[in-house]
């Protein structure tokens, strides 16, 4: 019999690690821990490597680099939120390792040299849409895949036109009718920012032009995502909401991995209804497109403002309404930058700088 599969998985007390956990600890044939990392909440788990700390501290990323480059570990889990996870998803790709990602900020930021630096190997992704939009893919030929339909539940205030989204709590946007989540997707979702990452990080991972992609509001998070097909064919993943299947498949690719989550009833999916995204009551998918097809480090202010601004909304400084002018004001100043490595991070922490220290510009107007 053939060894476990080595694991270090990089963020092992957020919502992705933990459920990670969970897949691995109930494959012990299959899957061993091989190394992880924790911030200030500790995992309790006994593994070759634990790195304690936060990605871009001092000591941090090399303990990082030294777990993911051994020759004993074969996948790197990258499941640290946001832009931090860059870097050390990056020293995983140079060190010629396997990746399954669920930060798709790392796409999103630099998704042209990561996609250059995991060549051949690709990227498996643990985003649920990515997930199915992937498994659709298996087995077709690129240049018969016509358009990539991203599904949105619609978060929790698609539902409700009449809602006034500058008087929304922060209880209110971490409600999500759907998926538990981090609180910073969970904001992201109800913004549908989290489809304007999204979008970009298809068009990363899978190559297809930005104007391929769309997105649609699907409330009932059953079809996990869609691939439209040059004959007319539409083909789609469906599932009940739940994080242990995406991650199962990205661990166990090219096999699948025997129960990794009850079965969907029929019941489950029946019911679904499907709309069209107004994107003039949620103008974040248009305002990321932008931002991808101008390029040159705008794809990063966009991710760095926007975590700015859920940052600051979830410490109850910006009002709920305020989130996406702020993003929208970090791309207009933004004076564009270049798409090396050191220019993406420069631009992610040039629009920090913008948004926290020019005077009122993450306060409420
Ligand atoms: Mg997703």
């Amino acid at each position: 019999m053939t060894r476990p599969l080595n694991i270090a998985l990089l963020g092992a007390t957020g919502s992705i690690g933990r459920q990670t956990l969970d897949v691995i600890d109930r494959n012990p044939g299959r899957f061993k821990l091989f190394g992880l990392t924790e911030g200030t909440r500790s995992s309790n788990r006994k593994a070759e490597f634990v790195v304690r700390g936060q990605a871009g501290e001092p000591g941090f990323d090399a303990d990082v680099v030294t777990m993911v480059t051994d020759p004993r570990c074969d996948l790197v889990v990258v499941a640290i939120p946001g832009a931090r996870a860059l870097r050390p998803a990056m020293s995983a790709l140079g060190a010629g390792k396997e990746i399954a990602l669920a930060t798709k900020e790392v796409l999103v930021m630099a998704g042209a040299l990561v996609m250059k630096a995991a060549g051949e190997r690709g990227i498996r992704p643990i985003d649920s849409e990515h997930s199915a939009i992937w498994q659709c893919l298996w087995g077709e030929e690129r240049e018969n895949v016509r358009r990539l339909i991203i599904t949105a539940s619609g978060g929790p205030f698609w539902a409700h036109p009449d809602i006034d989204l500058g008087q929304v709590t922060v209880e209110q946007a971490l409600n999500h009718p759907r998926w538990s989540m981090g609180p910073k997707v969970t904001v992201d979702s109800a913004t549908l920012m989290n489809k304007g990452l999204e979008l970009i990080e298809a068009h990363h991972l899978f190559g297809i032009a930005l104007d391929a992609i769309s997105v649609c509001i699907h409330p009932q998070s059953v079809v996990h995502s869609l691939v439209e097909f040059t004959d007319g064919s539409l083909k789609a993943q469906l599932g009940r909401p739940d994080m242990r299947l995406p991650i199962a498949v990205a661990l166990a690719y090219p096999d699948r991995l025997p129960d990794a989550v009850p079965p969907t009833t029929i019941r489950e999916i029946s019911g679904l209804e499907f709309h069209e995204l107004d994107e003039s009551r949620f103008p974040s998918v248009g305002l990321a497109r932008e931002a991808a097809v101008a390029g040159r480090g705008r794809p990063a202010v966009l991710n760095a403002a926007n975590e700015e601004a859920v940052r600051s909304f979830l410490a109850r400084e910006l009002p709920f309404s305020g989130i996406l002018p702020a993003v929208r004001r970090a791309l207009d100043a933004f004076p564009g930058g270049g798409d090396t490595l050191e220019d993406i991070l420069e631009a992610d922490r040039w629009t920090r700088d913008y948004l926290r220290n020019k005077s009122g510009t993450l306060r409420p107007t």
